[in-house]
Parts: C-alpha cells; sequence; structure tokens
C-alpha cells in the first residue's frame, strides 16, 4: 500500500463500489490501453491516420460504417450535433457555435434531459443547437415528436442511462422510426452501455461510447456510425472540436481497449463479481434493519447490483449516514447513493481490484456495529446534503 501513488500524492485510497464515476477517475484502465498509451506517447504520428486505424477497430467492433475518437461522450454529443447541422462545409464549421445552416433544431424527450454530471441539453446546446424538448417529464407521445419535426430539425437525440425516466416515454424503436420516416438523423447517447453494436442494428444513425467506462480505456469517447455523419462530426476538429481533442495516447488507447474488450473473459468477470455480491450478502444476512437484494442494471448491462436497504429504527443509523460513514477515513467506500433518500444505496462490483471486496464487507460491518451499539440513531437532516452538496468544490482549490 505504500508505493500507492495516492498515496504518495497525499490523495486517499478511494475502494470504489459507485460504478463508473468521472469524479473518482472513471474505471481500471485495462493493461492492454496502458502498454498501447506508453508506446505511442514518444513517437509523432500523423493522427488523422491514426483515427483512420481507430475508425477501422470502431466499426469492427460496432458494426459501423466509420467512427473516431474524442475526449468523452460529452464531447461525442457537441460533435455528432454539430455534423448534423453543418455538414462537411468548412465554413459552417468555424462559425459555429453561431448558426448560419438552416438547420439548428434538436428533438430531445424531456425525460432524457438528465445530469450525467453536466446537462445532456447543454451538450447540445454548446454546438449552438437550439435544443427542442418534447413531452413533460414522464411522458412523451409520438404526436409530440412527429408535430416537433420541421424544416430546421437537424437531428433526434436518444439518451439510454439509468438516470433517464423508465416509463411513459417513446422507446427506442418508436423514436428511431419516428425520425427515419422524416430523415431525421438518430444520435444515442450510450456512454455507459455494454452491447456495442445493438443500437445502430436497430437504426441509430450515430452511437456514442464513454471510452473510461465499462471499455476501461483512457477518459475518451467514441463516436460511431454512418460515415457522412460521423465524417461531419470528425470535421469539429477544426472547429468547436478543438477544445474537446484527444491526444494519440487516448486515440491508441481506445483501440486496445476495444481489441481487448474482444477477448475479455466477460463470463469470469461476471463470476468474479458474483462471488464479491455473495460475500456482502452474507456479511449483511440477520443484522437488524438491513436488507440486502442483488438486482439486474435497470438498462440491461449484464451486471447485478446489490441494493442496501436500512431502516434507521432498527439499524441506528440511515442510509445516507451510513454512506457518508464508509466514505469518511483513510480508506474511503464509495458507494451508489443516488437514490439515498428512499433509504438504500447500492454495491456496485464493477470497478474492484480483488481483495477490495473484503474491504467493503469489514466496513459495512464495523459502521453497522458501532450504529448499533450507539444510543442514538444516527440520521442527520436529508436536506443537509443538498445544502452542503458543492460547499467543497466551491472552496477549490482552497
Ligand atoms: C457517463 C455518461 C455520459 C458522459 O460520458 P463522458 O464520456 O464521461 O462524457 C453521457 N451520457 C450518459 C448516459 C452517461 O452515462
Amino acid at each position: 500500500m505504500s508505493d500507492d501513488i495516492r498515496t504518495k500524492l497525499g490523495l486517499r485510497p478511494v475502494i470504489n463500489v459507485s460504478g463508473t464515476m468521472t469524479s473518482l477517475g472513471a474505471s481500471i484502465v485495462v493493461p492492454e490501453a496502458i502498454a498501447a498509451m506508453s508506446a505511442i506517447l514518444p513517437q509523432f504520428v500523423e493522427i488523422n491516420h491514426l483515427q483512420r486505424k481507430a475508425s477501422a477497430v470502431i466499426a469492427r467492433l460496432t458494426g459501423a460504417e466509420a467512427g473516431f475518437v474524442t475526449a468523452s461522450c460529452s464531447a461525442g454529443i457537441s460533435l455528432a450535433v454539430a455534423g448534423a447541422m453543418t455538414g462537411d462545409n468548412l465554413l459552417a464549421i468555424e462559425q459555429l457555435p453561431d448558426v448560419t445552416p438552416a438547420k439548428n433544431e434538436v428533438i430531445v424527450q424531456m425525460g432524457h434531459v438528465v445530469s450525467y454530471g453536466a446537462p445532456v441539453d447543454q451538450a447540445i446546446r454548446l454546438a449552438g443547437a437550439k435544443a427542442v424538448l418534447i413531452g413533460q417529464a414522464t411522458s412523451t407521445h409520438r404526436f409530440h415528436m412527429e408535430k416537433a419535426i420541421n424544416e430546421k430539425t437537424a437531428a433526434a437525440v436518444y439518451v439510454v442511462s439509468h438516470h433517464v425516466v423508465d416509463y411513459g416515454l417513446l422507446n427506442f424503436k418508436e423514436f428511431v422510426e419516428i425520425a427515419a420516416v422524416r430523415g431525421v438523423p438518430v444520435i444515442v447517447d450510450a456512454a455507459s452501455e455494454y452491447d456495442l453494436r445493438i443500437f445502430l442494428e436497430q437504426g441509430a444513425d450515430i452511437a456514442l461510447y464513454s471510452g473510461h467506462k465499462f471499455l476501461g480505456g483512457p477518459t475518451s469517447g467514441i463516436v460511431a456510425g454512418n460515415k457522412e455523419l460521423v465524417r461531419a462530426a470528425f470535421l469539429q476538429n477544426m472547429g468547436i472540436g478543438r477544445g474537446m481533442k484527444v491526444g494519440k495516447e487516448s486515440v491508441f488507447g481506445v483501440m486496445a481497449a476495444l481489441e481487448a474488450w474482444e477477448k475479455r473473459d466477460h463470463a469470469g468477470i461476471r463470476e468474479r463479481e458474483a462471488s464479491y455480491l455473495n460475500l456482502w450478502k452474507e456479511t449483511l444476512a440477520n443484522r437488524p434493519g438491513v436488507t440486502a437484494l442483488v438486482e439486474p442494471d435497470p438498462t440491461k448491462n449484464p451486471l447485478d447490483r446489490m441494493r442496501v436497504i436500512i431502516s434507521a429504527q432498527e439499524a441506528h443509523i440511515t442510509a445516507w449516514d451510513l454512506a457518508a460513514a464508509l466514505a469518511r477515513g483513510d480508506q474511503p467506500i464509495i458507494v451508489r447513493d443516488h437514490e439515498v433518500e428512499h433509504n438504500y444505496f447500492y454495491l456496485d462490483p464493477c470497478n474492484l481490484h480483488p481483495g477490495q471486496e473484503k474491504v467493503v464487507a469489514a466496513r459495512l460491518m464495523e459502521e453497522l456495529d458501532k450504529a448499533r451499539a450507539s444510543n442514538e440513531i444516527i440520521a442527520t437532516p436529508f436536506e443537509n446534503r443538498s445544502k452542503y452538496r458543492f460547499d467543497d468544490v466551491l472552496r477549490w482549490p482552497d
């Protein structure tokens, strides 16, 4: 532990049971990508040719006609939207975000306008487009989309995520069908999806992925799809894409991560994750006020998580105070707590190094025992979480 780079830097060695979070450094980068990045860093390359090679690998894995690597999936949204507006018009590309092109409206369902750390609609607006929000938070009907499409519509964006409203909206097939009849390209934000082919197979024109989520690549985004649209998005590197650029190491790192993905022992990884979940289930069994349930991923990624439901009366601590307690100390355990006001959080096994599952189990026991032994119920007002949420970042860098 002493040669842990984080300790040398004076950073706490985080154990991540929350999933793939930008705020924690995304994912564990696979060795193949690390080796690729080291190999290319000292060399000069013709970067557009390197991106041609990336295009071929992306095409092979996604079934797309073409693809390229950018800074993030969020960047991919802006670039794909910009490309849908400008095509290969280099002057229009330079002029963005001032929009002269005739088409500058981008349709998105209101129930899809979520925050992945920044708002979905901002990534659209960043390109100079106008985000046209259709329907309401929990309902979109066909007429909403059909009536919103007009001669100014450049594209329609569909977001796949556990964050989005998962009922009452247009499903992907309907969304694609309505757009296709009217010649509107569909851009899918599939940042955190395992299946690299399904959205293009089902009619998306562009599918966007994060390189640093399930793929275990460097921080990056992948733009894949129809060749003309991908080219138009790629050309934005001479415009708004400049500030979203990736270096040779990220392009080559993503290529290596994609190739490693093809060979990855997916079943073996699931087995390992299942063994972590089993250990935690045993740890939490018969603890007063604690219910542990294994649940599938809401967007059908091949990943199970553990929902830990806390009854504060019996456990003597609220779910959010337990999450906060685990996150304190020399070795913080960061749980998946974005629904914690419902008295539960999740343990996500997908970003653990072997052995860390035991630390998680031990810390859960420690904090639950401590709470049970306390005479009072540990219950800070939930409202404090939102009240103080940004205090730390607003003080940055102190
Ligand atoms: C993570 C995520 C993003 C952002 O991806 P980055 O590559 O980190 O920019 C966008 N959309 C969804 C649905 C996400 O889960």
